[in-house]
């Protein structure tokens, strides 16, 4: 199972994906947006780092907390307070859990779905993050039914986030920035989806 050592090394894997991947995340929202995405992350899960040394929370539930907040607050992109609700309705799925299966980490991927969609209205094909996350949130959903632990889970998860992302190349932008390029957004990958994958790729390789 999952404590909250491991979600706090999870976070800490996250830190390190973003840092490593800045420049890609740059790359790729430069041929479809502002070219800031990479910044944005890598300022928000830098205040997330900071954040869990200050604050050592007890529960999974704390620590996802702890990373929406951080998120929201140092993130002024349309991706910060959409990862933030992302990882505040993750927390609040947690509830009080000390520890989490892999259903838990399917329903924790399921909520974090839910907030997205609600705060940003992108629907599956729009070419965003709902593209990987949608994807990832069923193959953990049909991973955990099958009883798997919560890396298990989180692989493939991911494994299905990379394939959500790359479906977003031929799409046609309709949420966000990339939707004022109109069919000029067709043939690159979305940043927040590629994002998405990455994050959860960082979660998979911690243990639990
Ligand atoms: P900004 O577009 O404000 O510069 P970022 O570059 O950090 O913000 O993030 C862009 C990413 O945010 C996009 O690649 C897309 O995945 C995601 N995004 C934008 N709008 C929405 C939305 N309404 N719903 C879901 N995701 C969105
Ligand atoms: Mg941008
Ligand atoms: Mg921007």
């Amino acid at each position: 199972v999952c404590t909250t050592q491991h979600v706090i090394a999870a976070m800490r894997a996250a830190v390190r994906a973003v840092s490593e991947n800045r420049d890609e995340l740059v790359e790729l929202d430069r041929a479809i947006g502002d070219g800031d995405h990479g910044e944005n992350m890598e300022r928000g899960f830098l205040a997330v780092d900071t954040q869990l040394r200050l604050v050592s929370p007890g529960t999974p539930a704390a620590v996802l907390k702890t990373t929406a907040t951080s998120l929201i607050s140092s993130v002024g992109g349309a991706a910060g307070p959409l990862f933030g609700t992302a990882f505040l309705r993750a927390a609040t799925a947690a509830g009080e859990r000390e520890t989490l299966d892999g259903a838990a980490v399917a329903a924790l991927l399921r909520a974090a779905l839910d907030g997205v969609t609600a705060r940003g209205r992108a629907e599956r094909g729009d070419k965003t993050m709902v593209d990987a996350l949608a994807v990832a949130v069923e193959a953990a959903e049909r991973t955990a039914d099958e009883g798997t632990g919560p890396i298990g889970v989180l692989r493939s998860a991911a494994t299905a986030a990379d394939s959500g992302a790359r479906e977003t190349i031929p799409l046609v932008a309709r949420k966000g920035r990339a939707s004022y390029l109109g069919e000029r957004s067709a043939g690159h990958l979305d940043p927040g989806a590629r994002s998405v994958a990455l994050l959860l790729h960082a979660f998979a390789e911690t243990g639990g």
